[in-house]
């Protein structure tokens, strides 16, 4: 039995194998102590760790771990899942929304960090805090679901008031910059808060992607993290907004799992 283990700043994902079977499961970093008890009941089990918390999860179980960095390991997932998908890419850039959001260039066999930004999960849930006071997860993204952030943000085509645009119109031309221009007329809903949060973070990660995308000639854009995870909302931001940019996005299904399952192959 072997086990992957990437544990991350908000999550902790496991990739289990046995006889050929692959089973995926996921823990809050701060149940750490939940699945070093786990581990304990399988003490001849092979196991793999990578992430921030990798050390620490370390020192609570019986197994002398493997460890990866983060990085190699992702990657390395990503590999993974795309032979497995028949989407081999050549020269692609992947970016990992995770609590924070880090961005790395591929070409062949080669990966290396192209940037990052501190716009990701973390903001949608601690800035989603601060607008609303909703501090559980899925009820957050259930209630950013019915938004509406169009009298919240600033579009390229607000400005020129029909006059016509250098640039798309649709593009968001300053993210919460309609408030005040419309506050007196609009109450708006926690749901709507939540919204415009979840797309500014969306923006600015597509932004910066596509930013790295257009620096190495990349024509696809892989987007994995457990930030995805029941939150349409900001999928299809991501998703939207690469295409609008002119990029193709790509999401992997269990793609948060790359790291875990990434450290497990290296091993
Ligand atoms: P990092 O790689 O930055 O150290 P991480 O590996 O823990 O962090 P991910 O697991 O990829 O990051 O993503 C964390 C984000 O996933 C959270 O910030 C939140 O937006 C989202 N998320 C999805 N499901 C949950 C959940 N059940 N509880 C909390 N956050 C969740
Ligand atoms: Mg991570």
């Amino acid at each position: 039995m072997k086990f992957g283990i990437d544990a991350g700043g908000t999550l902790i994902k496991i990739v289990k194998e046995e006889n050929g079977e692959r089973t995926f499961s996921k823990y809050l970093s701060t149940e750490v102590e939940t699945v070093a008890e786990l581990l304990q009941q399988y003490p001849d089990a092979e196991v793999a760790l990578t992430g921030g918390k990798a050390t620490y999860l370390q020192s609570l179980i019986p197994q002398d771990a493997f460890q990866s960095i983060e990085f190699d390991a992702t990657f390395k997932g990503i590999q993974t899942f795309l032979e497995q998908l028949n989407h081999p890419l050549e020269n692609y850039i992947f970016t990992n929304v995770g609590t924070g959001t880090s961005i790395h260039h591929v070409k062949g066999e080669v990966q290396e960090r192209a940037g990052g930004t501190g716009a990701g999960g973390g903001m949608i849930q601690g800035l989603g805090y601060l607008l609303t006071g909703e501090a559980d997860y899925e009820t957050l993204t259930a209630l950013a679901a019915k938004g509406d952030r169009d009298d919240i943000d600033l579009k390229v085509k607000h400005i020129y008031k029909g006059d016509k645009t250098p640039i798309p119109g649709e593009l968001t031309a300053a993210n919460f910059g309609r408030v005040l221009h419309t506050k007196e007329t609009v109450q708006y809903t926690d749901a709507d808060k939540l919204a415009a949060a979840i797309g500014a973070v969306g923006e600015t990660v597509t932004t910066v992607s596509i930013h790295a995308a257009r620096e190495f000639g990349a024509e696809y854009v892989v987007y994995i993290g457990s930030s995805f995870l029941s939150n349409e909302l900001l999928k299809k931001v991501v998703m939207n907004y690469t295409v609008l940019r002119g990029f193709k996005p790509y999401f992997i299904e269990n793609g948060e799992y790359s790291g875990a399952l990434g450290t497990l192959k290296l091993m």
